[in-house]
This record gives C-alpha cells, structure tokens and sequence, in this order.
C-alpha cells in the first residue's frame, strides 16, 4: 500500500465579523456640488481601495509536509531473518535492498474549503460582501484561488433557489471571468456582462431583479483595463450594425475624460474614460432607477464602482459615486427619466 498524505486540515471559517470595514470610505458629500449636472463630470478621485490587512481566508501558507515513507514501502530484509547455515561462501553482491524506497510524489497544496457566502445570508452587509470580493481578489492574483462553492454539491444545493450576494455589471470581454477574478463560486454573484459595461433598460431592469428580488445588499459596476468598447468610442471608430448603439452609450464618458484630461492620448486616455465610463454607468442606474435609489436611500444597498487591471487580474474599488447622495436627490425631484437617453447624460455639462 502506498502511503497516506497527511495534511493539516485547515480550519476555515468564514467569520462575517472580520469582513467589516474593508470596504473603502469616502465622503460623498464632500464634493462641491451646488447644483447636481445632469451628469456625472469627473469626480474626485476617491480613496484607493484598502487593501487587505489579513491574509486571504483559505490561503495555505505552510508547505505540505512530506509523507513519512509507510513501512510497506521499505523493502528491507528483517534484520532478524538470518539463515541458519553460515554462508559458506561470500555472499554475492546484491542490489542494495536495505535502503528504504520512500516514495514522494508531487504534491499540490491541498484546496483550502469556503464555505459558500450565502451560508450567512440575510445578516450579509455591503461591507462584508465587499471585503469578500476584496478577499476573493487577493487569492486570485496570488494564483492561490480556493474555488468555493464549486463541487457537485453547491450546484445541488442552488438547484432549488439562488441566494447571490453580490450583483455585478462588468463588460463582455473575455478576459474578465467575474467568479474567478473574485474567486467565488456557483450562487454567489448575479453577474451581468455588456461590452463597456453600460447600463441601459435591459441592464437596469436586470439589476433591479438582483437588487430587490435576490436582496444583493452591494452592487459593482466594473470597468477594466484596455477595454476595446471605450477605445473604439475614444477613436471614434466607424462601427457597423448594432455596435453603434454601444459606442453611443459610452462617448459621453469619453468626452468627458477628453475635456478633463486634454492632455491624455492614446492608452492614458482610455483609462481615463474606463473611470468615467463607470460612472456613467452608475449614473445612468440612478436615473433610470427609482428602485434602486430608494434602496441606497433605505440603506438596503451600496454601489460602487471598480476597474479590473486584466494584466494582473487585480481589481480596484473606487467607492460610491462621489455625488450619489446629491444625484439622488436631485433625480427624486424630477420626472421618471428615459432609460434610453442616457447619452445625453453627458453633453449637458
Ligand atoms: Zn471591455
């Protein structure tokens, strides 16, 4: 028989408490603002994303020790077995059988066990889910992910009903697998994926399902490096079909960015209007969104919005829109707004 590897099991537990405060803060009101624009310009540049403090829940840091060789594996002669006739002639030479075979495999590093998030549902705050996704993060970009909530058992165990914890609008590329950049499993985020991340009707209507059916107290609109959406609106590429629809939907940002930023060309400017692009995005979602503004102002929901470096797959969190409460208010004292005219959003300022 071979030998059995031992590891030391690691006890994790996802204790909800030690999520708190990882989320970044800010103070929206901050922003001076008399006025809110019938878009989001340029906001200040929100506090970096905190990164985290502790190292990610299920990251093992011990190397696996190396079975100890088990005794069947020692092809050794008993020193007691002797015969009982002295040799009468030298003994032959025989292959060395005394030294024991110890046989090593490689090993990995065994798969650290989550339990799934919504194992605590219903007491999860925005803040906790944020730093889970923060967390998630961390293990995927060390190249340690734990997989959680991936087996057979967590598909049967959704089959009967989803309880997501977090609702995400990110872009269509590729290069962007929302549960693996986050390193969570099946059931855990309601995920929505357009190129540019843009928000129009059938994304808001979407959002709202995850927000006020599905109860996901956090919702992130993520953008991403290089996103080739943004860089056709920023060239002014000459696109074909319903391609322009998009591109329409995103060239107030990057009119924005150009203006705040005359100075950007190329990749620069591109990342600049990713940022502002996600804030249109959130933007477009306040306004077209009573649902959704009624739960921030129950303090049902958080949004906020990220950029994914898909050269590191590293994610930063940049806050809540610096004027959500201002845009809120405003938005509530006006008329329901036209989902589909957001790209007017931003030529009024
Ligand atoms: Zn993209």
């Amino acid at each position: 028989m071979r030998g059995i590897l031992k590891y030391l099991p690691l006890a994790l537990i996802f204790a909800g408490a030690s999520l708190l405060g990882a989320g970044p803060e800010k103070d929206p009101h901050a922003a001076p603002k008399a006025t809110p624009p019938s878009h989001p310009a340029t906001p200040p540049a929100p506090p970096a994303a905190k990164p985290a403090l502790k190292p990610a829940p299920g990251v093992p840091t011990p190397a696996p020790e190396v079975p100890a060789p088990d005794a069947h594996n020692v092809h050794a002669e008993p020193a007691s077995v002797k015969t009982a006739e002295p040799a009468k002639e030298p003994p032959a030479a025989t292959p060395n059988t005394t030294t024991p075979v110890a046989i090593i495999e490689a090993t990995t590093p065994p798969a650290p066990v989550l339990p799934p998030i919504d194992a605590i549902d219903g007491t999860l705050t925005a803040d906790q889910a944020l730093a889970a996704l923060s967390e998630g993060n961390a293990r995927w970009v060390s190249g340690m992910p734990a997989n959680p909530a991936s087996d057979a058992a967590r598909r049967q165990a959704t089959s009967t009903g989803q309880k997501p914890f977090v609702t995400v609008l990110t872009c269509a590329d590729s290069r962007l697998p929302v549960e693996r950049l986050f390193d969570r499993g099946v059931g855990e985020v309601f995920v929505l994926r357009v190129a540019g991340n843009i928000a129009g009707a059938h994304e808001a209507g979407t959002i709202e399902y995850g927000v006020g059916h599905l109860n996901t107290p956090l919702l992130v609109v993520m953008g991403h490096s290089k996103c080739g959406a943004v860089a056709a609106a920023a060239s002014g590429a000459q696109v074909h079909g319903n391609v322009g629809v998009l591109l329409a939907a995103i060239t107030p940002a990057v009119e924005r960015a150009k203006r705040n930023n005359p100075n950007l060309s190329g990749d620069e400017l591109v990342a600049a209007a990713v940022k502002e692009n996600v804030w249109q995005s959130v933007f477009d979602l306040l306004k077209s969104s009573s649902d959704l503004r009624q739960s921030l102002a129950a303090g049902k929901l958080k949004v906020v919005g990220a950029v994914c470096d898909i050269s590191t797959g590293k994610v930063e969190f940049l806050g809540e829109h610096p004027w959500q409460s201002e845009l809120i208010a405003a938005m509530n004292a006006q008329p329901a707004a036209n989902p589909a005219a957001h790209a007017e959003a931003g030529e009024g300022h």
